[in-house]
């Protein structure tokens, strides 16, 4: 059985209310492939850097369990196992066989899966079969002109898409298993990259789009502007309030 968003409140710190210091995760890099060509995105790997699309290295399904065995040995309170990259989790088969392992061994620990999204109905039944609790789609925008400012490009079944139609492939890919999953029982928390010179003023729509599919909770996340959008500002914490405002379901009004 999966967690329901109760639990997950609960136990999953980037869910929890209030109980962020007692409870413990843990992120595998087993996925090196990725799928997307993101124009903020650039993947390595080396122990110096610290910032996303960096890993030290890739480990096999295999070592990912031995690490989870040590980890809930030194830490007892860790709660969720989560595969996050550095490439995209349903992009190669490893997060998925991960996550099969890590099953009989820690029936009670949450997983968590973290994808662009663009395999996600091909990938639907296997995800509720493996009974992933907690999944987390990153959708910077549902409007395809903004989309191909943001993303360069895909790889879908062996073939090449640019422009729009990478741009509407992956909308439309990400909104289907989005309500595929949610459906399904599945909580959907979305990811979007704010850049402020491009999709500042969308994210209110992206927010009410995802959430008519069934997305629970919007995490907006401030740009590292580098690669091919370097031209572009990080947003400062003044412009991700007020994006933060702009995406949340207006306050129940008071009776009067
Ligand atoms: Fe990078 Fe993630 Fe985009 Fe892949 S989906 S290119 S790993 S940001």
């Amino acid at each position: 059985m999966i967690a329901t968003f109760d639990n997950l409140q609960k136990k999953h710190p980037c869910f929890a209310v209030g109980a962020k210091n007692n409870k413990g995760r843990v992120h595998l890099p087993v996925s090196p492939g990725c799928n997307l060509f993101c124009n903020f995105c650039r993947r390595d790997f080396n122990t110096t850097e610290h910032r996303p699309g960096v890993a030290w290295g890739i480990i096999t399904p295999e070592e990912a369990v031995e690490v989870v065995r040590k980890a809930v040995a030194l830490c007892p309170e860790l709660t969720v196992a989560g595969v996050a990259g550095p490439g995209d989790p349903l992009a190669t088969p490893h997060a998925l066989n991960t996550f099969r392992l890590l099953k009989p061994e820690f029936p009670g620990l949450i997983k968590c899966l973290s994808t662009n999204g663009l395999l996600l109905p091909d990938r639907a039944t296997e995800l509720m079969e493996i009974g992933i609790d907690s999944l987390t789609v990153t959708v910077n925008a549902v409007d395809p002109d903004l989309q191909t400012r943001i993303c360069a490009g895909l790889i879908y079944h062996g073939r090449r898409y640019t422009g729009r139609a990478a741009a509407e492939l992956l909308i439309h890919n990400q909104l289907a298993g989005i309500e595929k999953l949610a459906a399904a029982g599945t909580t959907v928390k979305v990811n979007t990259v704010l850049i402020p010179e491009i999709n500042a003023g969308h994210v209110p729509v992206v927010a009410k789009t995802v959430a008519a599919h069934g997305a629970k909770v919007l995490n907006i996340i401030p740009l590292l502007p580098q690669h091919k959008l370097s031209w572009c500002s990080a947003p400062g914490c003044d412009l991700i309030r007020q994006a933060r405002a702009a995406a949340s379901p207006p306050s129940p009004t008071a009776e009067t």
